[in-house]
C-alpha cells in the first residue's frame, strides 16, 4: 500500500526538476564567488556595479543581486514586466516614476514598484547607494529598458 502511493508521488513530479539536476536542496552562493558584472552604458548612467548576481532555479522566477551606484549613477528609465523590489542597504538613493516627484531612499527601506511602471533609480549626487534588486521573469524577461535619466532630469 505505501509503496505504490511512494510510485505515484514520484510519477507525479517533474521528471528534470531543478533540484534533480543540481542534487542540492540548498544552494549557498559563497561572497565573492560571482565575477561583480558592470552596469552597461546603454542601460545605466555612471558607474554602475552588480555584485552576487543570484537567480533562482526553474519553475522558480526570481533573480536579481546587490547594485551598487557611485554617486550621480543612476539607471535608465525601465519597467519590470512583474514588478520590483529595492533594498537600500547603504548609502543615499533616488527612485522616481514617469511623471512623479524623486523621492529619496535611506538604508533598511524596501521599495515595491508595481509591473510595467516607468522608473529609475540611483545614488544621491553626494554619495554613492547600494540597493538588492529583485524582479521576477515573464516570458524570460525581467526589464525593458528605455531612454536614459538627463542631467536635467536628475536634478529635478
Ligand atoms: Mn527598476
Amino acid at each position: 500500500m505505501f509503496a505504490p502511493a511512494l510510485t505515484l508521488l514520484a510519477m507525479l513530479l517533474p521528471a528534470t526538476s531543478a533540484l534533480a539536476q543540481t542534487g542540492e536542496e540548498i544552494t549557498v552562493q559563497r561572497a565573492g564567488s560571482q565575477k561583480p558584472t558592470i552596469g552597461a552604458a546603454q542601460n545605466f548612467t555612471g558607474s554602475v556595479r552588480v555584485d552576487g548576481p543570484f537567480r533562482g532555479s526553474a519553475p522558480a522566477r526570481v533573480s536579481g543581486g546587490t547594485v551598487t551606484f557611485e554617486p550621480r549613477a543612476r539607471t535608465a528609465w525601465h519597467r519590470h514586466p512583474l514588478g520590483q523590489t529595492l533594498i537600500v542597504t547603504s548609502g543615499l538613493g533616488l527612485v522616481q516614476h514617469w511623471g512623479g516627484a524623486i523621492q529619496e531612499i535611506h538604508p533598511g527601506d524596501v521599495v515595491w514598484v508595481l509591473p510595467g511602471v516607468k522608473h529609475w533609480h540611483g545614488a544621491a549626487a553626494t554619495t554613492g547607494m547600494t540597493h538588492v534588486a529583485i524582479s521576477e521573469a515573464l516570458d524570460g524577461k525581467t526589464v525593458e529598458w528605455l531612454e536614459h535619466v538627463t542631467d536635467e532630469q536628475y536634478r529635478r
